[in-house]
């Protein structure tokens, strides 16, 4: 295998964000370790839902792309270095890393080279020969290309454990900008497909559940399909896009296609110097941006806020000095104090400092004895954060008004220090933009493209 190629495709992969979990490449003091035949950029660390890290071979088949997408280091009118693998390369390469425990799994992606459907048929063909002629049981994420015909979409999730469309951006008129081609109909159809095939693939093995066979051989013979779901992803900070259109179109999303995750790439001015005209904004968007917006996604999946609520058209831009559950709550005083020997669940899951396991615990505890200030730090709650939205026994008002003045001066400083945080990460981009010549290698470096 031509070390070249591989470090040029390994690299132009880790522009992407939905290898399930986000972790990095390999750290540089485990990369030493490796063999000196393995390039360690093609080793992703991705993070399993049980915080397990699972190494994955993060490649591309072709960085050569039919697109002209302009904040992408890849499209058409760019010059980056060019490079694709065949798919017996990919299989062996693959196998090789699995066999030798370097890797537990293979995530592969591509531009589009050629056309969707030659890439596509590639793509399913190193997945098809992985598990048909190998009978390789490790896992396989397939990024698919929303333009293949649905035949091919339909064996990407046959072969694959996951698979994912990436949207990129919020709207058929923001694509239409900065995506030419591109068709957000298109990615639709194409996700439709791959949520119809999940659906269906989980009913059969519903019914066949309950099937009276204890030899349970009917196992083997159930239509298997990306039994892991699909994710997508959205680019954030490449134009003018606020937090509640990136979160409305999320929503939208896990409503229409049932998606497992949304990512949120945010877009690196640096990797893209030679861009076309004044498209792309001068700036980077800050790197509080993307973590604030995954957590008001964590905030829409699983404790029942709305994107009006989280970003509402007076501020449709998450506040970067707090989180978003903190600003809500200080947005809304009158939804405060909550009682914690009485409100019910879903209010209870609204306090700041209140996670889903706490308020289990809350509810478990409070059937037998009434909650004072002191069980709250036993249930390992940030006693300064949560108090002054909280009564408890022996939790007067006075005590309510000490508490909530000093977690303002909580805020206060640590708004301060996020501003230093921030002004800190953007002198950084400043620097890598002067210095950057082609696509760089930082772990941060994610100018988030579709392949
Ligand atoms: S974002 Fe995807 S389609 Fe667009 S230029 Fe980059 S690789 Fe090609």
């Amino acid at each position: 295998m031509d070390r070249r190629k591989l470090a040029v495709l390994a690299d132009a992969a880790r522009l992407d964000a939905p290898c399930g979990g986000r972790r990095g490449s390999v750290p540089d003091r485990e990369a030493a370790l490796l063999p000196t035949d393995v390039e360690p950029t093609a080793i992703y660390e991705s993070l399993a839902a049980d915080g397990r890290r699972v190494p994955l071979l993060r490649i591309l088949l072709s960085n050569h792309c039919v697109h002209d997408c302009a904040y992408c280091p890849l499209r058409r009118s760019a010059d980056p270095p060019r490079a694709r693998l065949a798919v017996r390369d990919v299989v062996r390469l693959t196998l090789d890393w699995h066999r030798r425990g370097l890797v537990e799994g293979l995530f592969l992606s591509s531009a589009v080279d050629r056309d969707a459907d030659h890439t596509m048929e590639q793509m399913v063909e190193v997945a098809r020969t992985l598990r048909r002629q190998h009978h390789f049981l490790g896992y396989v994420h397939l990024k698919v290309i929303p333009e293949a015909s649905p035949e091919l979409i339909r064996e990407a999730g046959r072969w694959a454990d996951r698979v994912s469309v990436n949207v990129e951006l919020p709207s058929q008129r923001r694509l239409d900008a900065l995506a030419p081609g591109r068709r957000l109909a298109t990615m639709h159809r194409a996700m439709d497909r791959l949520r119809d095939g999940i659906a269906e693939a989980h009913e059969v093995s519903r019914r066949h559940r309950f099937a009276l066979d204890p030899s349970r051989a009917w196992r083997r013979a159930l239509p298997r399909f990306a039994p892991a779901g699909q994710v997508t992803q959205l680019v954030v900070g490449a134009d003018d896009a606020t937090d509640a259109e990136l979160l409305a179109a999320a929503d939208a999303l896990y409503a229409r296609q049932r998606l497992r995750r949304v990512y949120y790439g945010a877009f690196v001015r640096a990797a893209v110097p030679d861009a076309p005209g004044d498209l792309l904004p001068a700036d980077a968007p800050s790197p509080l941006r993307e973590r604030r917006l995954y957590q008001a996604d964590w905030l829409l999946r699983e404790y029942g806020f709305t994107v009006g609520e989280l970003a509402p058209p007076d501020a449709p831009d998450l506040p970067l000095e707090v989180d978003p559950k903190l600003a809500w709550a200080l947005r809304h005083p009158e939804a405060f104090p909550v009682d914690v020997n009485r409100a019910p669940r879903e209010v209870l899951l609204r306090v700041p400092g209140f996670g889903r396991r706490t308020v289990a615990r809350i509810l478990a505890v409070r059937a037998f004895h009434r909650l004072r200030a002191e069980d709250l730090a036993r249930l390992h709650v940030p006693v300064s954060r949560a108090l002054p939205f909280v009564v408890l026994a022996g939790h007067d008002a006075a005590a309510l008004d000490a508490a909530e003045r000093a977690l303002r001066e909580h805020l206060a400083r640590r708004a301060r220090a996020q501003r230093g945080l921030t002004a800190r990460a953007a002198s950084s981009t400043r620097r890598a933009a002067s210095s950057a010549s082609a696509p760089p290698k930082t772990r941060n470096s994610r100018p988030s493209a579709c392949w």
